[in-house]
């Protein structure tokens, strides 16, 4: 017995009817919903969230073959931000 259904019904939107792949049209709804492409997470800016936004900074960066870094880039910023309210919030829960 089924206490869902085992297969979701289509979604239906702009996106359905066009001949491209799925994976496609997953990441054209996350772009449209203002979401990350790879994981489905709130995007900060661009196209990714802040984990894949570096992750794809550090591919480029290899692939250019970077020796030295930009400290003033705004993903070091937003990082930044993101350890600290994690401190923070550790912190919190431990007191
Ligand atoms: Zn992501």
């Amino acid at each position: 017995m089924a206490y869902w259904p085992a297969v979701r019904p289509a979604i239906k939107d702009e996106f359905t009817d066009l001949p491209i792949s799925r994976q496609r049209k997953y990441q054209l709804r996350m772009q449209r919903d203002g979401r990350c492409p790879i994981c489905g997470k709130p995007k900060i800016r661009g196209r990714f969230c802040l984990e894949h936004w570096v992750q794809n900074k550090e591919l480029i960066r290899k692939r250019l073959g970077c020796k030295r870094r930009y400290q003033g880039a705004p993903s070091y910023q937003f990082e930044a931000k993101a350890k600290a309210a994690a401190r923070r919030k550790r912190n919190k829960s431990a007191k």
